[in-house]
């Protein structure tokens, strides 16, 4: 026990500082020596040795200081340190003090005779005893289990025990007639008197320990309770600080408030103007809000609720209205049950319903123009829609779309088209009859869900008007500027009912009015769907084949008229469709125009002509087809240099054939292209000369290097006088201006004969080869042999014919 108190102590101590500690280390020292004394003279009153004993009592109070003294070095030492030399230190230091305390002790021994020692046990004795200790205040110190305490007590307690019981058994008392018996001592009744005081004393130090203990911690939960009583009080003078709530205190039954400054400024009223009543918040109330309030009230006050909680608006002082999130909880009730105090915040929640408001609208109208946005105008198409499939009604979708609405944002700039959408938009909003709605889907796409009059007729003049309102010039700074509308419209319930289906066929609609001519409206027609659908499966199909690169490039030879020697090629492209099989171009070079994809699609022409006639052996020409949506861009010059610059090819192998149709859109542009291509030697030829303006102004204003005569003249030369007539006047216009002339569409001999007679310089026609794959000419190109177009088995119309061509 003195151990369990002496290490008890000496935690105290190890956690004090000064005074403090230095007391503590001194009842340690107390405690430990008191227990290895006691243990000691205990174990001596059982001692019977056959000599009458006696104890000197000098001797006996100096053992005890002796083992108090020692004790209290060795805890001095461990007290601040932990180290294995500072255990070792205090361990031999304590050890030697039990030896000390014992011998001393022993010595003031009085019996009639004299101890003789077994040196050998007292080493024992000496080192058992250090071992135990170190272990001891090993454990103390280092904590390796979960009771340092009581383990290091007992462990000390064996220290003592084996040091004193081992020392005891070195000893034996020898008998010596010379040394008289002791009388003069201190008798075993005083001693154990002695003991009972000392093992007192431990016990009171025990009692202090554990009393000491407990007040530290009973202190450390004092200290952060307090800490946390601050931290709520502070945190509360905080919120009343910031101010951002306001405080109202209603005492119910008499009907007085108290109401915050905050809560009164908040609302833009001076502290304290308001009267103190209830009255006076029940008239500040919406009054749409007034009766869900005071439901809300009242469920709280019948224990409904556990709080009142309600977002509500209040008059302003200036007659506006304000939101706030007011909450409230009944802090006081009669023996009754009932009511009678509330005491409750106010908090400015304005910021918060306005973005709610803002988001709200966003979320269902367009940014720029404030109408209806896609998600919403869908949503109120399948209402529509489920009334009309609910109560028998009718409805219909107008798609709209803007004609020439990129041009001008090309042109004019971004700012002139969105003031253009918003014009737009207007015009079309006032059109419309209230039941109807407008919206804009994206981009120049707008779309009307007509509920007013879906009939045919009523949809017809609708989009008539709608039509000639869009058409009308726009001012734009300065500037006129002009775009066309074009609708499609689908009707419920004759051209569906599903949402997603009325509107893709709306879309159909719109999508044939512009390849129409734009400009007008159609309502969609089941037997329109079919073409158009394939149209679209098409277009999807030609990106997919311009991006895979599925398309083939043929050539067809062309030849000098007198020799038949071979001088170059048309190159004509060529599109196998998996499933369709080979797609003529003139389906879908059109289609090409209209999507846009022209520009790929020569671009990759133009490329790959290029490319492969820059590896043929001999210098042959190759002529590629330029349509006029791709002569009128701007950089068709740079392009062509550029892919005559990768591909190496000699600009003056090139030639471009273009129709009258690519001139006459913009004459100066076309002029200064073409100028422009003709300066980098590049040739350029009027393709299909006849079928069009055939104007020839236009041959004289431009460069052109060749004429090609168009194959309907060629085809007709021998049956229509007309015709043979025309092709010698082409001819003859050829020589006058210096202009090489050519004949396309030489099918017989007959019709080679006469170019040839009449002068025309070069021939290409199925007579001399159909447009085929470069590899079918490799010879030719390569010049190991001559071309045989001249002699090839071509339809011709007569044996006769045939025998003179060949000779
Ligand atoms: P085009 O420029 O007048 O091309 C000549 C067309 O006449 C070719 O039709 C060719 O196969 C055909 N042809 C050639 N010799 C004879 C003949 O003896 N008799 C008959 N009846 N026809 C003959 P194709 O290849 O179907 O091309 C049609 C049109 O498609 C071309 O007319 C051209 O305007 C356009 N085209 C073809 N390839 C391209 C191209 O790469 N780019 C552009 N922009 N247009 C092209
Ligand atoms: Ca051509
Ligand atoms: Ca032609």
């Amino acid at each position: 026990m003195s151990c369990h108190t002496a290490f008890g102590l000496l935690k105290q101590a190890r956690e004090s500082t000064g005074w403090a500690a230095f007391i503590w280390l001194a009842a340690t020292a107390a405690a430990a020596g008191a227990g290895i004394w006691s243990t000691h003279f205990i174990a001596m009153l059982g001692y019977a040795p056959p000599l009458s004993i006696g104890y000197d009592v000098g001797l006996t109070l100096a053992s005890l200081g002796v083992a108090i003294a020692t004790a209290f070095g060795a805890a001095m030492v461990i007290r601040t340190a932990s180290s294995s030399t500072a255990i070792v230190a205090s361990g031999i230091i304590l050890t030697s003090g039990i030896a000390a305390m014992h011998f001393t002790g022993m010595a003031g021994v009085r019996i009639p005779g004299r101890f003789v020692w077994d040196e050998a046990l007292v080493a024992a004795a000496l080192a058992s005893g250090t071992v135990l200790t170190c272990a001891a205040l090993f454990v103390f110190t280092r904590r390796p289990t979960r009771y340092p305490r009581a383990v290091a007590a007992t462990l000390l307690a064996g220290a003592i025990g084996t040091l004193h019981f081992v020392s005891m058994a070195a000893a034996r008392a020898v008998p010596d007639p010379s040394i008289a018996a002791p009388d003069d001592g201190l008798a075993r009744g005083a001693l154990a008197v002695g003991i009972a005081a000392v093992m007192l004393t431990i016990l009171a130090f025990s009692a202090l320990t554990l009393f000491a203990d407990r007040l530290r911690r009973v202190n450390r939960a004092l200290a952060s309770h307090g800490a946390a009583l601050r931290v709520s009080e502070e945190r509360l003078a905080r919120a009343l600080d910031a101010g951002s709530d306001g405080l109202w205190d209603w005492n119910i039954s008499t009907g007085q408030t108290w109401l915050s400054d905050r809560w009164l400024t908040m609302l833009g009223y001076e502290p304290g103007e308001l009267e103190g009543h209830v009255r006076t918040w029940q008239r500040l109330v919406h009054p749409q809000d007034e009766a869900k309030a005071l439901e809300l009230l009242q469920a709280h006050f019948d224990g409904h609720s556990p709080v009142y909680e309600f977002e509500h608006r209040l008059r302003r002082k200036d007659g506006s209205w304000g939101w706030v999130l007011a909450r409230g909880k009944v802090v006081e009730r009669d023996n009754l049950d009932l009511p009678q105090r509330i005491v409750g915040t106010h908090i400015d929640i304005e910021g918060r319903k306005i973005a709610e408001q803002q988001i709200a609208h966003m979320a269902r109208h367009d940014g720029l123009t404030g109408l209806t946005n896609r998600t919403s105008f869908h949503e109120l198409l399948r209402l529509a829609l489920r009334e009309a499939a609910d109560a028998g009604g009718a409805c219909a979708v107008m798609c709209l779309d803007l004609d020439g609405f990129k041009m001008v944002n090309d042109t004019v700039g971004h700012m002139a088209g969105d003031e253009l959408l918003k014009l737009v938009a207007a015009r079309i909003a006032e059109r419309i009859h209230p039941a109807d709605t407008v919206a804009r889907l994206g981009g120049d796409e707008f779309a009307v869900l007509v509920k007013s009059n879906p009939t045919n007729e009523g949809l017809g003049s609708l989009a008539k008007e709608l039509i000639s309102a869009v058409g009308e010039p726009f001012a734009y700074s300065g500037q006129t500027i002009e775009v066309g509308l074009s609708i499609g419209i689908a009707r419920a319930p004759q051209d569906g009912l599903v949402e997603q289906l009325l509107f893709s066929r709306a879309d159909l609609a719109l999508y044939q009015a512009k390849a129409e001519g734009r400009n007008c409206y159609r309502i969609f027609d089941a037997a329109l769907d079919e073409a158009i659908t394939r149209r679209r499966e098409l277009e999807r199909d030609l990106r997919m084949v311009l991006a895979n690169e599925g398309l083939e490039l043929h050539y067809q030879p062309q030849v000098r008229a007198s020799t038949r020697e071979l001088v170059g090629f048309e190159a004509l492209v060529r599109w196998r469709h998996p499933a369709r099989g080979s797609i003529p171009p003139s389906e879908f070079i059109p289609l090409a125009e209209e999507t846009g994809l022209i520009s790929a699609l020569g671009e990759w022409v133009l490329r790959t002509a290029c490319s492969e006639a820059a590896g043929w052996a001999r210098p042959l020409k190759v002529a590629v087809n330029l349509s006029p949506r791709e002569f009128q861009q701007g950089d068709l010059p740079d392009l062509i240099l550029g892919i005559l610059t990768e591909t190496g090819l000699s600009p003056n192998r090139l030639e471009i054939e273009i129709t009258e149709t690519a001139i006459f859109a913009d004459m100066g542009r076309a002029l200064s292209i073409l100028r422009r291509l003709k300066a980098l030697g590049i040739s350029i030829a009027m393709d299909d000369f006849g079928t069009g303006y055939a104007s020839l102004a236009t041959l004289q204003a431009f460069p052109f290097d060749k004429i090609k005569i168009d194959r309907s003249f060629i085809g007709q030369v021998e049956v229509s006088p007309q015709a043979a007539v025309i092709v010698r006047a082409v001819l003859g216009l050829g020589r006058s201006l210096g202009i090489c002339v050519a004949a396309e569409g030489v099918e017989t001999i007959d019709q080679m004969r006469f170019l040839v007679d009449e002068e025309c310089e070069e021939l290409q026609g199925y007579l001399f080869g159909k447009p085929q794959p470069i590899g079918s000419f490799a010879e030719a190109i390569d010049g190991r042999e001559a071309f045989e177009g001249a002699i090839a088995p071509a339809p011709v119309r007569s044996a006769a014919a045939q025998m003179a061509f060949a000779s």
